[in-house]
């Protein structure tokens, strides 16, 4: 298991610390999470938090969106590829 750098989800917040990096982030410290004292605040269990859990269901749904785009892309480049000779 990987250790990434988070940031808190909340954004007034800010609070940056080193967690499990459960998205295989590249690039940016991921931001799904809230950091122990926010997830205190707001009444959410802090070691539950999961990369989709604290997402409103307009987030969920692009997200969703998103994962089936790049889903067509990459059957549509396979599909490409195997029409070459
Ligand atoms: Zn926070």
């Amino acid at each position: 298991m990987n250790y990434v750098m988070h940031i808190c989800r909340n954004p007034i917040c800010n609070q940056g610390w080193l967690d499990k990096d459960l998205t295989n982030v590249k690039t940016n410290p991921p931001s799904w999470k809230y950091c122990r004292k926010c997830a205190e605040k707001l009444g959410i269990d802090y070691d539950a938090q999961t990369p989709t859990s604290n997402l409103t269901e307009k987030e969920l749904k692009e997200r969703e969106r998103k994962i089936a785009l790049s889903k067509k892309a990459t059957e549509a480049r396979l599909k490409k590829l195997n029409l070459r000779p």
